[in-house]
């Protein structure tokens, strides 16, 4: 049995491209995750914070076929060049697009059928996993995700709760001591929303927010940062990944992940998105103040004066090494709290890594959709031949 841990985008990528590309049984693979629908967590946030299209361009989706989701959109007679569905220059597909078409693959390739609704609490090198005290053989494939660190809550934040203010996280729920939601004073006169971050999440939610009629009000650290992508994309490629082995034989395994990490560029927003926002700026149906060091002065001072709900978009905190939930991801080390793996990513002999758990190894993209392509690259063979292996 293969067992993937984690039913999200990369979980099902995996599931997908296991039985299309190395004919793996479909009775031979199971896909663990405790949601009661494949791709929740993804489809929980990316409504939350009122995504209307993908950062990614349309060659990515939960098929391994960079042109799946094209020729889906294309044999429902969506025009690939001029249509809503897709937002140019970069071809980035809706989110309604991308769902329908992952929920097209769930269905073709009964991915639901492969589910099952529980948490996998430990994983070892022989691939054997540990579900609720039961020990099952096999190959793991660990794709988890990418946060365990939870939704990252400022100081402040805990200090502005517990002083009566209305909080909250856009992919969590309300901060402890948190005052209730205000009500809505009318159709016209929405109650008004401050937006405490910059990067993409905040820009996509103070839309939706300022699309409701609520007059949203924008509070950064910094100037906001145009950026195309959330990582740079230049470690993909033959350019910069040899910097990486180049940090790990100057500076060692930190030296290579602190390179790793700062090619994570969260809080970045693209162009479309941010000239979308400061048109709403301009046309006084939002706000943006720049506060720099005084943002939790300056979040505390406008609450006050508005009595408006504060809606966090600060992110995904960092993971310690403690904080995934699973054990025997730290088999080869822990470091800066990702697992410090070597080129087959693979821990032992049957357990493989994907996502945010190999990026030590990939660099900053693995958690992205495009991590999922790289760490196919380099899995797929030695999944097959264990497979066969195990199967003879
Ligand atoms: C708003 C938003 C927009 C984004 N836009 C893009 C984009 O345009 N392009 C892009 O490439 N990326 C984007 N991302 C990043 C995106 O979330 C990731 O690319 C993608 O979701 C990662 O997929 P994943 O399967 O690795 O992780 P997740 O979607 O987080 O899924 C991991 C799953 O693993 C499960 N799990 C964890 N531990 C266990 C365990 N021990 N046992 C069983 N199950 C477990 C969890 O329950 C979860 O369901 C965006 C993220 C957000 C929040």
């Amino acid at each position: 049995m293969i067992h993937i841990i984690g039913g999200g985008l990369q979980g099902c990528f995996f599931a997908i491209a296991l039985m299309e590309q190395s004919r793996i049984p479909r009775d031979r693979i199971r896909l663990y995750d405790p949601a009661d629908n494949l791709l929740d967590r993804w489809l929980k946030q990316s409504a939350a914070c009122g995504m209307t299209h993908l950062r990614s361009n349309s060659s990515h989706s939960i098929h391994y076929d960079f042109n799946h989701l094209r020729c889906y959109a294309r044999d429902r007679g969506v025009d690939l060049w001029d249509s809503p569905e897709f937002a140019l220059p970069y071809h980035r597909p809706s989110i309604g697009l991308f769902n329908d078409h992952a929920a097209m693959c769930i269905e073709r390739y009964g991915l639901e059928e492969l589910h099952v609704r529980t948490s996998v609490d430990a994983m070892k090198g022989s691939g054997a996993i540990s579900v609720g005290g039961e020990e099952l053989e096999g190959i793991a494939l660990y794709a988890g995700g990418f946060q365990h660190g939870g939704p990252n809550f400022p100081g402040w934040a805990r200090d502005l709760a517990i002083s009566g203010v209305p909080i909250r996280h856009v992919f969590g729920s309300a901060l402890p001591g948190s005052a209730p939601r205000p009500p809505s004073t009318g159709k016209t006169r929405r109650r008004r929303e401050i937006i405490v971050g910059g990067g993409i999440s905040a820009l996509q939610y103070a839309i939706k927010s300022a699309g409701e009629n609520r007059r949203p009000l924008m509070v950064t650290r910094r100037e906001l940062e145009i950026y195309r992508f959330d990582f740079d994309p230049c470690f993909i490629g033959p350019k910069c990944r040899p910097r990486l082995e180049q940090q790990e034989r100057q500076r060692g395994p930190q030296g290579r992940m602190d390179l790793v990490l700062s090619g994570r560029l969260s809080g970045t927003v693209p162009g479309e998105i941010h000239d979308q926002f400061m048109d709403l700026v301009k046309s006084r149906r939002a706000e943006l103040i720049v506060a720099g060091e005084d943002l939790a002065g300056e979040v505390t001072r406008r609450a006050g004066e508005t009595g408006a709900e504060v809606i966090l978009c600060t992110g995904f905190r960092r993971p310690t090494a403690t904080d995934w939930g699973i054990a025997g991801l730290d088999g080869e080390g822990m470091i800066s709290g990702y697992p410090r793996i070597g080129s087959e990513l693979k821990i032992g002999r049957r357990m493989f890594l994907t996502g945010a758990s190999a990026m030590y190894r990939l660099g900053p993209a693995a958690p992205n959709l495009i991590g999922a392509h790289l760490a196919w690259r380099v899995i797929n063979a030695e999944i097959a031949a264990e497979y066969s292996l195990m199967t003879a």
